[in-house]
């Protein structure tokens, strides 16, 4: 469905936040430490960047069999007493899901950029869900009633000052502006921990998809993901195509590149998740529904990436891992956050506006904006050329192509 958006409201929008000094301060304090730690990951593991040329090359032969390699993913699924879809559009993808969940249930979702990108969370409360959000980052912007400003960290421009006054009013219980993170971190984990267990659902994304076994590869520090994906009885998974690889191995090493430049040496967790819980420890009897989810859903969602496959400039944008380290290094971003871009942010945004949202006006505004000074390009694992694409988009969108 090709959309439009409001330049004029942008300009406003992205103006604003560039003469917001609280901003600038919370990112440019985000900046500092997200450089330094890449630096000390990268230091410490100086074989993530050979990793991250295997990556490049995993990717580049991957995305054009991207169709194959869901089919691939979701008969092994099968096999493994999962389901799996394919969804061709948004809308495809959100009737599946909500087809699953149906209405009044109780949703613990973690983040996915993927449900960011089809509005996920607004369709099932639409539909009358309670849903939660049980990223920290996610949860503030929910209870803001904001949008995520990073991929990696929704809340980016958040200080804790607003969070103590927000979590406040939600749970009924004074946390002055000045208490430590740590107070308002367990007052989080004290407000969300019964909705874990008492969910009927819980959805998650993917960092990365191994065709062969079927396996999603879940990176996180939180543990959120963990519980929204063991403790209620189905786990309904939403992945974008692009994220499949061939192999167990391959799908390894496009999660340690990850999580490395994301400024990790190690997370907390990475979940491989298979099928659903199953135990045959009663006479050998193979029974699903143990301690974990009895059913076991995965959507693999098109929405425009086969179509972004197809166009040769534009098609790397497919091989992007979601680690964010191009947003840290980005000039604009570091003054105006995801006011730069849209559900996707900066420079990389304009082509996942372009091609897959088909909001072709924020696609200008997001290319124009781009200043295509190539930091961005340095920092990516997989040397996606962000000033090359945007020539390319400026060219077709001066051309009048609708891509
Ligand atoms: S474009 Fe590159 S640096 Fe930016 S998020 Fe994607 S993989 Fe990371």
């Amino acid at each position: 469905m090709k959309k439009t958006s409001d330049f004029k409201s942008y300009k406003k929008e992205i103006m604003g936040a560039a003469h917001d000094d609280r901003l600038r301060l919370a990112l440019s304090r985000a900046i500092k430490s997200f450089r330094s730690n890449v630096k000390n990951a990268l230091e410490k593991f100086p074989h993530t960047v050979e990793m991250a040329e295997e990556v490049l090359k995993i990717k580049e032969a991957s995305i054009p069999r991207m169709e194959e390699l869901a089919r691939q993913a979701i008969a092994t699924i099968e096999e493994n007493n999962g389901r799996g879809y394919i969804a061709r559009t948004a809308d495809e993808a959100l009737e599946i899901i909500a087809d699953l969940t149906g209405t009044k249930k109780l949703v613990v979702k973690g983040k996915t950029m993927t449900g960011e990108e089809i509005g996920l969370r607004e369709y099932l409360e639409d539909k009358g869900n309670e849903v939660y959000e049980t990223d920290l980052g996610e949860f503030i912007i929910q209870k803001m009633g904001s949008r995520p400003m990073h991929i990696l960290s929704p809340s980016i421009h958040v200080p804790r000052e607003d969070v103590a006054r927000l979590f406040s009013k939600i749970m009924g219980q004074e946390i002055a502006p000045d208490s430590d993170i740590a107070d308002m971190v367990a007052a989080a984990r004290e407000y969300l921990r019964d909705k874990f267990f008492r969910a009927d659902i819980g959805i998650s994304g993917a960092n990365v998809v191994a065709a062969e076994t079927g396996t999603l590869f879940i990176i996180e520090n939180e543990g959120n993901i963990r519980l929204a994906t063991g403790a209620p009885p189905v786990h309904i998974a939403l992945v974008g195509m692009e994220k499949l690889v061939p192999s167990l191995g391959d799908a390894y090493k496009v999660s340690e590149v990850t999580w490395r430049y994301a400024n990790y040496t190690i997370p907390s967790y990475v979940s491989l998740v298979s099928g659903p819980s199953k135990t045959g420890d009663i006479e050998k009897v193979t029974t699903y529904g143990a301690h974990g989810p009895r059913e076991f859903h995965v959507i693999f969602l098109d929405g425009g990436r086969t179509r972004l496959a197809k166009y040769p400039r534009l098609a790397q944008a497919l091989y992007c891992l979601r680690c964010g380290g191009c947003l840290y290094e980005c000039p604009v971003f570091a003054v105006t956050a995801g006011h730069f871009g849209d559900k996707y942010f900066a420079g990389i945004g304009a082509v996942w506006a372009a091609i897959v949202d088909e909001d072709m006006e924020k696609a200008a505004s997001i290319a124009y904006t781009c200043l295509t000074c190539g930091r961005c390009r340095e920092r990516c694992p997989v040397k996606i050329d962000v000033p090359e694409m945007i020539i390319e988009l400026r060219k077709l969108l001066a051309e009048g192509d609708s891509a």
